[in-house]
């Protein structure tokens, strides 16, 4: 349905997106995800129609509708948007809004589609409210909506959620992502949010310096990092230095099994915190660490570890362990690490993982 063919987008010398490929099918939902500054929304104005490709070229249903020479406009693109700041018209009512993007030939043809709209978002009694009269969460909706009534086939929507508070955030997401689904349209989501990538998305295209690093499920991103960056861009990681030693990786915190790297390599190990696991008895993989501070956190705690008592110059690691703990600071724990939450890259410039 949107098919991104080595797209670069550059201001002045600055190249903002660099050769960009993606295709995305119809009705699914993929997230660019990455750091401010890497090029996500540079994206989605190409997409859109605002800004013209360097190089490259952007297509959706299999017509061509942006490269260096001609850029169809954005009303003819058949795309529906929803950025940050939602931008209803506040001199319209809530169903003028959504009407809005309608042509005349849809408002006489789609008759009953304005009250459906507001029907799904639960909204029909402010049909008639002006914006100033709704609540963020309302006027997101009413936006999304509005994006929506036209029936576009493609959906991009720009940190749609960032100017909400977090309790109103979470609810509105699901909601966003339920309708989107049953509308069956394909959206492409900007987000810098890992957790919000990883919750809405069918499909995550993680972005760094205005290129793409990986692109897959949530749980093929979070569980099978293509680099360094991706492992510590979906949380903080605890990073030691590996030693290749035959069918294992020796670190500081225990041995790993190899997966293919040779003897004398230079490796990094990053672990989630959630893969330090503190095993009172330990084992032949395991190393001794102080208890430096324990943080309840409701569903979690994390316990800080270091491996000389007292020190505060010394490397800290952090493990999470589910609920209340029963350790306290000034113990000595032994861990063992979980394989399935540890990552072994070759240090230093290598970007693949084994
Ligand atoms: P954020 O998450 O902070 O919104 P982003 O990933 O969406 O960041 P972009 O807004 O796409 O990043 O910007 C990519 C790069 O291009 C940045 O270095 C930015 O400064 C630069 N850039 C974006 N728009 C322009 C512009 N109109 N003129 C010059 N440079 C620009």
């Amino acid at each position: 349905m949107l098919k991104l063919d080595g797209l670069s987008v550059s201001f002045g010398t600055k190249r903002a997106v660099r050769d960009l490929s993606l295709e995305i099918a119809e009705g699914e939902l993929v997230c660019l995800l990455g750091p401010s500054g890497c090029g996500k929304t540079t994206t989605l104005r190409a997409i859109a129609g605002l800004e013209r490709p360097a190089a490259g070229r952007v297509g959706i249903a299999g017509r061509v509708l942006s490269v260096a020479a001609r850029v169809v406009p954005p009303p003819e693109r058949g795309i529906g948007f929803l950025f940050q700041d939602v931008a209803l018209f506040p001199h319209l009512t809530v169903a003028q809004n959504i009407a809005y993007g309608m042509c005349r030939r849809q408002r006489a043809t789609d008759t009953g589609r304005v009250e459906a709209l507001l029907d799904r978002v639960r909204m029909r009694h402010l049909a008639d409210s002006y914006p100033h009269m709704l609540s963020g969460g309302e006027q997101q909706r009413a936006a999304l909506v509005r994006a929506l009534a036209p029936r576009p086939r493609v959906v991009l929507l720009d940190e749609p959620f960032s100017s909400l508070d977090a309790a109103l955030r979470a609810g509105l997401r699901e909601e966003t992502v339920r309708i989107l689904k049953d509308a069956g349209v394909t959206v492409l989501m900007v987000t810098h949010d890992p957790e919000e990538a990883l919750v809405s998305a069918d499909r995550i295209v993680l972005m760094r310096d205005g290129e793409m690093v990986q692109t897959g499920t949530p749980d093929e991103l979070y569980a099978a990092p293509v680099d360094a960056f991706t492992a510590a861009f979906f949380g903080a990681v605890n990073r030691v230095p590996g030693t290749v030693a035959g069918a294992e990786i020796r670190t500081r915190l225990g041995a790993l099994a190899n997966p293919g790297f040779g003897d004398g390599e230079p490796v990094e190990v990053l672990i989630r915190p959630d893969g330090l696991r503190l095993a009172p008895g330990g084992g032949r993989a395991s190393a001794e660490l102080h208890v430096c501070s324990v943080h309840f956190a409701g569903a979690s705690s994390v316990v800080r570890l270091s491996e000389r008592h007292g020190d505060p110059g010394h490397d800290h690691f952090h493990a999470r362990l589910p609920g209340l703990v029963r350790h306290r600071a000034g113990e000595t724990v032994r861990i063992a690490i979980d394989p399935g939450q540890s990552f072994v890259f070759s240090e230093p410039r290598s970007r693949s993982a084994r």
